[in-house]
């Protein structure tokens, strides 16, 4: 049971869908499935752009399946819970992240880490669409409720926010020296997050003009990585690293981070890029690598209590859903401009010319 493309007259919603590897985006009208009675549906009213839709539409994790539509960063409007669902209601806000479903029966969930469960499903797969339309219906508990006030736009907290918010509560204390690899969607908010921590938090990127803006996020320090003699100025410094960037340096990494420090990796690379370790450099100085994958519902709850706090949400260019293909070519390709620092698409509008079917 999936959605099915079919006439607009017939739509419960349209999907802005890669019907071709590459980069290009189609509406697409779609009926959803019957609602499962542990299912939510609701009006999608937000949904951010992630670079993993666009590593997916244009097969650098492989071959895509088509018609694929992404968007795992989404906020709506609940219009639809099923039978057993009992936490949400109608006319609730809500928020959905980048898993959809797990099995509860492993370790991994029944420890509360069902992000690394062996049977999840992904919000967007072959079977499923994601985020990039106007409805979106899956299993109601994996949805959060949201306070009246959160802002839509802010949906990129549900994959880029947890990314990076899941390694630092682990890794992260007070006081320590935190570089922050990377100042784009994910690093942003890291650079934001690690503040709020306590930290002392250095953002460390290839583009010099990015330093003001870092340093207005909460950076203290600003490494230019493009500057040799910068880097070895702060060579051996930092207590932890986190590398937002797909295509890692490792080398630089560990050659930033003191000995017995940390290296937590959150940028998942397209299948071709190669990356070196000094295994020698890593035992003689017993430092250590981490991996993290988004995270578990836990901790989305968690970021949520602490960004409702500190007042955090990420900083985003907005587009009409109508024109999602720009909101894709800026993260694609700067044109005409590069995200400030993460895409968002807004439905609002695009109900003025689209009325769902009844039902
Ligand atoms: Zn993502
Ligand atoms: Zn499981």
């Amino acid at each position: 049971m999936s959605e099915q493309p079919c006439d607009i007259g017939d739509a419960d919603g349209v999907a802005m869908a890669f019907l071709e590897k590459g980069t290009k985006v189609t509406p697409l009208p779609f009926r959803q499935p019957a609602l499962g009675d542990k299912q939510i549906r609701i009006r999608v009213t937000h949904a951010g752009l992630c670079m993993s839709d666009l590593l997916t539409s244009t097969g650098q994790w492989g071959e895509p399946y088509l018609p694929l539509v992404p968007g795992h960063e989404i906020v709506g409007i609940v219009e639809k819970v099923g039978e057993k669902v009992s936490h949400l209601h109608e006319g609730d806000k809500v928020g959905f992240g980048v898993y959809r479903d797990c099995c509860d029966m492993c370790s991994e969930c029944r420890t509360g880490h069902e992000n690394m469960c062996a049977a999840k499903s992904y919000t967007y797969d072959p079977y499923s669409y994601g985020g990039y339309a106007t409805s979106f219906q899956s299993r109601g508990d994996f949805f959060f409720k949201l306070d009246e006030s959160f802002p839509g736009y802010a949906a990129p907290l549900f994959c880029a926010g947890t990314t990076v918010y899941n390694p630092l509560i682990q890794y992260a204390k007070p006081f320590m020296k935190v570089g922050i690899v990377g100042i784009g969607g994910l690093g942003h908010v890291a650079i934001k997050f690690a503040n709020k921590f306590g930290c002392e938090v250095t953002a460390i990127s290839t583009t010099a003009s990015k330093e003001q803006e870092a340093k207005s996020m909460g950076a203290h320090h600003f490494i230019n990585s493009k500057d040799p003699e910068a880097l070895k100025k702060h060579s051996n410094s930092l207590d932890l690293i986190l590398d937002t960037c797909t295509a890692v340096n490792l080398e630089q990494d560990f050659g930033l981070v003191r000995p017995r420090g940390h290296v937590a990796l959150v940028g998942a690379p397209n299948v071709e890029h190669d990356c070196k370790l000094n295994i020698t450099q890593i035992l003689m100085r017993q430092q250590e690598l981490h991996g993290s994958e988004v995270g578990p519902r836990i901790v989305i709850e968690d970021m949520l209590e602490f960004v409702r706090l500190h007042n955090i949400v990420p900083d985003v260019d907005i587009y009409p859903f109508a024109d999602t293909q720009s909101a894709v070519n800026s993260l694609f390709s700067g044109s005409p401009k590069w995200p400030r620092y993460r895409n968002v698409i807004e439905t609002k509008d695009f109900f003025n010319t689209f009325t769902p079917r009844s039902n």
